[in-house]
C-alpha cells in the first residue's frame, strides 16, 4: 500500500505559512491585495471565485472583486486589467477563465502586468520559468513540486513522465520538474508506446483528463504517481486519470481525488500573492 499524499494538509501548511507573511508584510505597512475579475455567469466559474476569495479571506490578503457582465466587450475588459495594473494598492490580478466567446483570453492574459500576474499564465511569466527567471510559476504545476517536496521525495536525478502538454499543467510542470534536476519525458494523444514510457517512470504526473486511465500495470513498482485528472466515473463520482483502488497497491506515493492536487492550486495562488506584495 503507498504514502497517501494529504493535499489537503499540505495546501492548509501553505496557507498558514501564508497567513504569517502576511501578518509580517501588515506589520510593515504593505497589505497584500488580489484582484479578482468574473465576466458573466457560468456556475463552475463563481464557484472557484468564491473559493479563491474565501482563501483571501483566511491569508488576510485583501481581495477585490470586479463582476462584469456576460456581454461585457473585449475593450472594456482590457481596460479594466489596465486600470488594475497602474493601481498601486493592487499587488495581484486574476481574471477567471474562460471568458465569453467575444474576448480573447490570450490578449486578456498578455495584457495583465507579469509582476501581478499571479496566475502564471502570461507568455512572460512562462519564459521566465523556462529560462530560470524570478517570476510567477503556475499554480497547479508549482502545488505539486510542493506536494512531491514535502512528502519527502527528492526529485533530482529522477526519471520524470508527464502526460499531458497542455498550457496551465503539462508544459510548466515539465519546466518546474527540470529546475529540480529531474529528467523529464513529456507524453501526449500523438506517444507512441504510452504504458511503455510510464511503466517506467519514477515520478508520474498524470493529466490527461480521461477517468481512471492509468491502471497498475502501467505503473512502475513504488513510483510517486500525481493524479491531476478532475473526472467523472461511470457514476457520474469524482476522480481521477488513475485507477486509484490498483494503483494505490503497487506506487510508492499517490496523491488521491479529491484531496491530492486539487485544493494546492488555489494555495499557490496565495503564496504568489505574498511573493507579488513583497516583491512591489
Ligand atoms: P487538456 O488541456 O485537455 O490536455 C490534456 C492533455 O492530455 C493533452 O496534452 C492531450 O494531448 C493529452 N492526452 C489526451 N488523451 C491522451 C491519450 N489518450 N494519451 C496521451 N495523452 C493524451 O487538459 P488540462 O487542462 O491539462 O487538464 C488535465 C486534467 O487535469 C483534467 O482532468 C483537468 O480537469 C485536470 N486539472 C486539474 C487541476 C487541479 O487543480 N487539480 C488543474 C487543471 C487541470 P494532445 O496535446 O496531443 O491533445
Amino acid at each position: 500500500m503507498s504514502y497517501i499524499i494529504d493535499g489537503k494538509k499540505i495546501s492548509q501548511d501553505i496557507k498558514d505559512e501564508v497567513k504569517d507573511e502576511v501578518s509580517k508584510l501588515k506589520a510593515k505597512g504593505v497589505e497584500p491585495c488580489l484582484a479578482v475579475v468574473l465576466v458573466g455567469d457560468d456556475p463552475a466559474s463563481h464557484v472557484y471565485v468564491r473559493n479563491k476569495i474565501k482563501a483571501c479571506d483566511y491569508t488576510g490578503i485583501k481581495s477585490v472583486s470586479i463582476n462584469l457582465p456576460a456581454d461585457t466587450e473585449e475593450s472594456e475588459l482590457l481596460q479594466k486589467v489596465e486600470e488594475l495594473n497602474a493601481d498601486e494598492k493592487v499587488h495581484g490580478i486574476l481574471v477567471q477563465l474562460p471568458l465569453p466567446p467575444q474576448i480573447d483570453e490570450d490578449k486578456v492574459i498578455n495584457t495583465i502586468d507579469p509582476d501581478k500576474d499571479v496566475d502564471g499564465f502570461s507568455p512572460i511569466s512562462v519564459g521566465r520559468l523556462s529560462i530560470g527567471l524570478p517570476g510567477f510559476k503556475s499554480c497547479t504545476p508549482a502545488g505539486i513540486i510542493e506536494l512531491i517536496k514535502r512528502s519527502g521525495v527528492s526529485i533530482d536525478g529522477k526519471n520524470c513522465v508527464i502526460v499531458g502538454r497542455s498550457n496551465i499543467v503539462g508544459k510548466p510542470m515539465a519546466m518546474l520538474l527540470l529546475r529540480e534536476n529531474g529528467t523529464v519525458t513529456v507524453c501526449h494523444s500523438h506517444t507512441k508506446n504510452l504504458r511503455e514510457i510510464t511503466s517506467q517512470a519514477d515520478i508520474l504526473v498524470a493529466a490527461v483528463g480521461k477517468p481512471k486511465y492509468f491502471k497498475a500495470e502501467d505503473i512502475k513498482e513504488g513510483a510517486v504517481v500525481i493524479d491531476v485528472g478532475m473526472d467523472r466515473d461511470e457514476n457520474g463520482k469524482l476522480c481521477g486519470d488513475v485507477d486509484f483502488t490498483s494503483v494505490s497497491e503497487k506506487a510508492g506515493y499517490i496523491t488521491p481525488v479529491p484531496g491530492g492536487v486539487g485544493p494546492m492550486t488555489i494555495a499557490m495562488l496565495m503564496k504568489n500573492c505574498v511573493e507579488a506584495a513583497e516583491r512591489l
